[in-house]
C-alpha cells in the first residue's frame, strides 16, 4: 500500500495586498503544483480595507486548494498567523507573507527538510532588499537587547517566514495563546528537531510596508516584556544602587558638619531630588507596562475574530 500523500498547508497573511495577491498566487502555485505533496493555500484575509478579501473570494471560487479565513477588523500580523496555524491541516505549515518578500521558491528545500525529520524549519535572512538602513540597525539592535535580557536565545535574521510540522502547531495552538506575544520567539523556543535555511528576501512585488517605525517599537517593547522579567528587577537595583549613593552622602554631609558646621546643599538636594524620581518613575512605568501585560491576559479577549469562511468546512481543524 502507498503511503498517503503529505500535505503542506502554506499560511499567508493578507492585509491590504489586492496587488500583491495575483502575483503571489501565480508564484505559490507554480512551485506548489510542481511538488510531491499535496498542498493547501491558506490566505487569512487580516481585516483589509481594499479589494483583497473579492480577490480572495476569487481565489478560492476557482481552486479548491485556496482556503480563506477572513476576520472582522485588523488583528494584526501575529494574530493572524495564529489563525492560520488554528485552521491549517497539513502535515508541515508554512508561514509566509503575501508581498513575495518570502520566495515561494524555497518550499522545495523546506520540504526536504522536513522530510529529514525536521519539524522547526526557521528562514533566516541573508540579505534585505527592500528595508531600509534605520530598519536593519534597529533590527540589529533589537535582536543585541532581547538576548541579554532573557534566557531564551533568539535567532537574529529570523523572520516571519518559518514552518512547523504538526505536533508542533498542536503545541503553538493548545498551549500559547498569549495575548502579548511575540509567535517568532514561541517557534524557536519549542524544542524538537529544528533547522535554519537562509533564503535571500526579495522586494515587495506591490504595495507598502504595513510595519511603521512606531508599530515596530511598541512591538519590540512587548516581545521583550514578554520574554524577560529582568526589568522588572531594576527596582531591586535601583534601590541598591541609589541607596547606597545615599549612604555616602549622608557620610560625606556629617563629616562637613563635624568640621566646618552645617553644610549648604541646595544644589545636591535639588539634583538628587531629580534623579530619584526619575528612577521611581520609570520603575513604576515598567511595573504598569506589566501589569498591563496581565491585564490583557485577564480579559481574555479573542486573539481574533473571524467574520467569514470559504472553502472551510469544519469550524476550526484540529
Ligand atoms: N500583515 C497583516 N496584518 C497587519 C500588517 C501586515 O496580516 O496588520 C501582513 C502583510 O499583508 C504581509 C505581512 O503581514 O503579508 C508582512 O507585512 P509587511 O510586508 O507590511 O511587513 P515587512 O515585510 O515590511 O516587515
Ligand atoms: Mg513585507
Amino acid at each position: 500500500m502507498v503511503d498517503r500523500m503529505k500535505t503542506v498547508t502554506v499560511v499567508v497573511s493578507v492585509y491590504n495586498e489586492e496587488q500583491a495577491l495575483p502575483e503571489f498566487y501565480k508564484e505559490a502555485k507554480r512551485v506548489l503544483n510542481g511538488l510531491s505533496w499535496e498542498h493547501e493555500l491558506l490566505f487569512v484575509n487580516d481585516g483589509s480595507v481594499d479589494g483583497s478579501l473579492q480577490v480572495l473570494e476569487k481565489l478560492a471560487a476557482q481552486d479548491e486548494r485556496v482556503r480563506l479565513v477572513s476576520f472582522s477588523r485588523n488583528f494584526g500580523h501575529e494574530a493572524a498567523m495564529i489563525a492560520g496555524l488554528d485552521y491549517s491541516r497539513g502535515d508541515m505549515v508554512i508561514c509566509m507573507d503575501a508581498d513575495l518578500q518570502h520566495p515561494p521558491e524555497c518550499i522545495p528545500k523546506i520540504l526536504e527538510a522536513a522530510e529529514a525529520g525536521c519539524d522547526v524549519v526557521n528562514m533566516v535572512r541573508t540579505k534585505n532588499r527592500s528595508a531600509g538602513l534605520l530598519k536593519g540597525i534597529t533590527s540589529a539592535a533589537f535582536y543585541k537587547v532581547i538576548n541579554a535580557l532573557s534566557d531564551v536565545e533568539f535567532e537574529a535574521n529570523a523572520s516571519d517566514f518559518f514552518a512547523v510540522s504538526r505536533r508542533v502547531v498542536l503545541v503553538l495552538k493548545d498551549s500559547y495563546r498569549e495575548k502579548v506575544r511575540f509567535l517568532r520567539g514561541y517557534v524557536q523556543n519549542v524544542g524538537f528537531r529544528r533547522t535554519n535555511l537562509e533564503y535571500e528576501a526579495g522586494v515587495r512585488v506591490a504595495g507598502q510596508s504595513k510595519y511603521s517605525i512606531r508599530k515596530l517599537f511598541s512591538f519590540a517593547v512587548n516581545t521583550i516584556l514578554c520574554f524577560s522579567n529582568l526589568p522588572l528587577k531594576l527596582g531591586i537595583y535601583a534601590g541598591a544602587v541609589t541607596g547606597a549613593l545615599g549612604f555616602a552622602v549622608m557620610i560625606y554631609t556629617i563629616w562637613t558638619w563635624v568640621r566646618v558646621g552645617a553644610p549648604d546643599g541646595y544644589a545636591t538636594i535639588v539634583v538628587l531630588i531629580c534623579f530619584m524620581f526619575a528612577v521611581l518613575f520609570l520603575i513604576v512605568g515598567i511595573i504598569g507596562e506589566y501589569i498591563a501585560i496581565l491585564f490583557s491576559e485577564l480579559k481574555d479577549r479573542p486573539i481574533y475574530i473571524v467574520e467569514k469562511t470559504e472553502n472551510i468546512n469544519q469550524s476550526r481543524a484540529t
